[in-house]
């Protein structure tokens, strides 16, 4: 088992568009491994490679604490090919601390991606899974929700942060 640390906003990786896997080698099953213990550990439903440091297309997604029915399950290379409806919740991410936000989704999406094991899987999902896989895939092209609420909640964050961060350094 390997936990390892979660990247926090604003960490630079977090801005980038990851690559896409070519071949799902030895190296990525290991970093798949990771990511799952270390999503696990923090409490999360998700999370994408870019949060651990690593630039790759890879998310793992478990949302059955909020939806028994759907199982665990990991995505490389995950596309959204097609989207509809639009809805608004309220969204948490291990990369950016303290901070709950209302966001605008796609209420249904269809994505396409592979397989921890290589197979083509495509995915029809709604409600909670259709916002994770939402909220994992803009990881992947650098976006987290403080870029998709307004310019003030994202200053009245970034306020919040610098003024944990100088009181740290007085203690
Ligand atoms: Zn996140």
């Amino acid at each position: 088992m390997a936990v390892v640390e979660i990247l926090k906003y604003p960490h630079p990786l977090l801005k980038k568009r990851s690559k896409e896997v070519d071949r799902i080698d030895g190296e990525v099953k290991r970093l798949i491994r990771d990511m799952i213990d270390t999503m696990y550990d923090a409490n999360g439903i998700g999370l994408a490679a870019c949060q651990v440091g690593i630039s790759k297309r890879v998310v793992v997604l478990d949302i059955s604490p909020m939806d028994p029915q759907q199982a665990f399950f990991a995505m490389v290379n995950p596309e959204v090919i097609s989207e509809e409806g639009e809805i608004d919740h309220e969204e948490g991410c291990l990369s950016v601390p303290d901070c709950l936000e209302k966001v605008k989704r796609k209420e249904k999406i269809r994505v396409k991606g592979l397989s921890l094991e290589g197979e083509e899987i495509d995915v029809a999902a709604e409600g909670i899974l259709a916002i994770a896989l939402q909220h994992e895939i803009d990881h992947l092209n650098g976006i987290l929700i403080l870029d998709r609420v307004s310019r003030l909640k994202r200053e009245i964050y970034r306020r919040k942060l610098k003024k944990e961060k100088q009181r740290e350094q007085r203690l």
